[in-house]
């Protein structure tokens, strides 16, 4: 019998919590009176301030299929997905937000891609912005193609993180333990066959949405620092522009002393060793940034390779 680890992060959702409840169940019994599969319902309290932690007390006394783990405070969505990923024992794994944004419903057909074997994990993608605001909806769109500009880390625009996946993909996604998570990146990186299911926007059911336009754009930058070293190379792109142009200022000192004379000597010196000065120092920061972009990847410890297959997955 196959176990379908189920992960909810929930933050204040108090008011979605029983109508999640009802709808997954709805759709794991349908499953369960179709194939031979068994449930759990991993419920990760992320601090909230709500009567949250109290609903999924009475849930799990009442229902031995949910589980919970209560954080000690917000830690974050990306920290309650990694919780619930951990004490998951699913051979797959699913997980989606308490506020029926990701419908349950969708879980059987993801579950009979990542079956088939064709793929090790289904993931939604959303094809329309509807009910969002134009202007997050442009900045969304930028933050896509600059990242999939910068990394080498191919982030999939409108890719949600509502994921069911195979047990191998979860502990690959477990082994990159780094502690500024990004999991869109995550998910991407770790590599497997991914088949995106698109869907429309869906409203939430109930309660708000933790995000605004400042979160979200603390959010993206924390995308392409985390998937991204560019940055770090700014300083030494400039640092080269601004030698350049001092040798450019130096080429007219010359000719001014030799056949302008314009009398514009001092100012050209001036601004040509300033220049120099300023360019050499910025390519030196860059080169720093070079060292300091190997040390921040060794840090992170990810694995250097995550194997899919060998000949004993055969036998
Ligand atoms: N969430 C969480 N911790 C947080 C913020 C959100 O666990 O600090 C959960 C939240 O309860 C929901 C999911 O993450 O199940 C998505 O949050 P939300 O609906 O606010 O985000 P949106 O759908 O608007 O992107
Ligand atoms: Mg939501």
């Amino acid at each position: 019998m196959e176990l379908i680890s189920v992960i909810v992060p929930c933050y204040n959702e108090e008011e979605s919590l029983p109508l999640f409840y009802d709808e997954i169940k709805r759709v794991s019994s349908e499953m369960k009176s179709k194939d031979e599969l068994s449930f759990e319902f991993i419920f990760v309290n992320d601090g909230s301030r709500d009567k949250t932690l109290g609903i999924l007390r009475d849930m799990a006394k009442k229902d031995n299929e949910v589980r919970y783990v209560s954080f000690s405070r917000n830690f974050g969505k990306e920290a309650a997905m990694y919780a619930g990923l951990e004490a998951s024992k699913g051979d797959y794994v699913v997980i989606l937000d308490a506020d029926l944004q990701h419908p349950p419903r969708l879980i059987p057909e993801m579950y009979s891609y990542v079956k088939s074997g064709e793929y090790d994990c289904a993931a939604t993608r959303r094809i329309s912005r509807k009910g969002e605001p134009k202007l997050l909806s442009f900045f969304s769109n930028k933050f896509y193609d600059v990242i999939n500009k910068i990394s080498q880390t191919q982030i999939v625009n409108g890719a949600q993180d509502f994921r069911f996946m195979k047990r191998q993909m979860v502990d690959a996604i477990l082994s990159m333990s780094e502690y500024n998570r990004f999991s869109k990146g995550i998910f991407s990186w770790v590599g497997f066959r991914t088949k995106f299911i698109e869907v429309e926007n869906t409203e939430r059911v109930a309660g708000t949405t933790k995000w605004n336009f400042f979160k979200l754009f603390r959010y993206s930058l924390e995308g392409i620092f985390a998937f991204s070293t560019a940055p770090l190379e700014i300083s030494v792109f400039l640092g080269l522009f601004f030698c350049f142009a001092a040798f450019v200022l130096l080429i007219i000192l010359l000719l001014d002393i030799f056949l302008w004379h314009t009398g514009w000597t001092q100012t050209l010196t001036l601004l040509s060793v300033l220049l120099f000065t300023s360019g050499a120092g910025l390519v030196c920061t860059g080169i720093l940034g070079q060292y300091l972009a190997k040390t921040y990847l060794e840090v992170k410890g990810r694995p250097i390779y995550i194997k899919a297959e060998d000949e004993t997955s055969q036998r």
